[in-house]
């Protein structure tokens, strides 16, 4: 057998490795398993966020709860100066009552927002709950789809590797030169060798002409001028 068809028995054998590899590769469970990783990750994140968020609320309401403490401790100080000091005249009669006012308004201001905070911390809980059970529904088929891909994947494993060692036998005889070319056309084309059919090549259907075949039988390396297939005639 010359080195051209050795190598031809060797890419049967690599283009089954090949096929294996793909085959892990696409398999279903794996995509699945893949989306579902995706889902999960995302869901996380969304956790996070609403963690830092409800984080945030929770600070901005003590804040609030001082603002408010003070806020009475100064409504409470004015009373008791317009007890002791009562108001001589219409301008300090207004003037207390402005500070009154103001006081007022702003415990109102405050109060507000602590209810808003408190309604939006409460939808976050919900939304927070409803993100878990969706993750933990997520997580569960993960777990169930990945038992299924690991046995999937062992027994493919073993398949390509007894693949994998029946193209490395098969490489044996062939010469260094002849396997880089086979390794550099593979980068570009797969499989790298074609045949040559009627002076045409079967990997890509270009005709060539029939000097070639004549140098392809005398035993000359030759490449089909379109692909850059190396030419076998069988
Ligand atoms: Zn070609």
């Amino acid at each position: 057998m010359d080195q051209i068809q050795l190598l031809w028995a060797y890419q049967q054998a690599d283009v089954e490795v090949s096929r294996m590899e793909n085959s892990i590769k696409r398999s279903p469970n794996r995509q699945k398993l893949v989306k579902y990783r995706d889902y999960l990750v995302s869901q996380q994140n969304v956790m996070k966020r609403i963690e830092g968020e409800v984080s945030a609320m929770a600070d901005r309401l003590e804040v609030l709860k001082d603002a408010v403490s003070m806020t009475e401790d100064q409504y409470r100080a004015l009373k008791q100066k317009m007890e002791n000091e009562p108001a001589e005249n219409a301008e300090t009669v207004q003037q207390y009552m402005n500070e009154a006012k103001r006081f007022l308004n702003n415990l109102t201001a405050y109060e507000q927002e602590i209810k808003r905070i408190r309604k939006d911390a409460a939808d976050r809980e919900r939304l927070q709950h409803d993100v878990k059970v969706r993750a933990a529904k997520a997580k569960a088929e993960f777990d169930k789809l990945k038992v299924a891909y690991d046995a999937e994947f062992k027994e493919k494993s073993v398949e390509l590797e007894e693949l994998k060692k029946k193209a490395a036998e098969l490489a044996k005889p062939i010469e260094p030169a002849y396997m880089e070319k086979y390794e550099n056309i593979k980068r570009h084309s797969f499989p790298p060798l074609a045949k040559l059919n009627n002076d045409q090549c079967t990997g890509c259907n270009m005709s060539l002409p029939s000097a070639v075949t004549r140098k392809i039988k005398a035993g000359e390396m030759i490449e089909c001028e379109t692909c850059g297939r190396l030419l076998i005639i069988i």
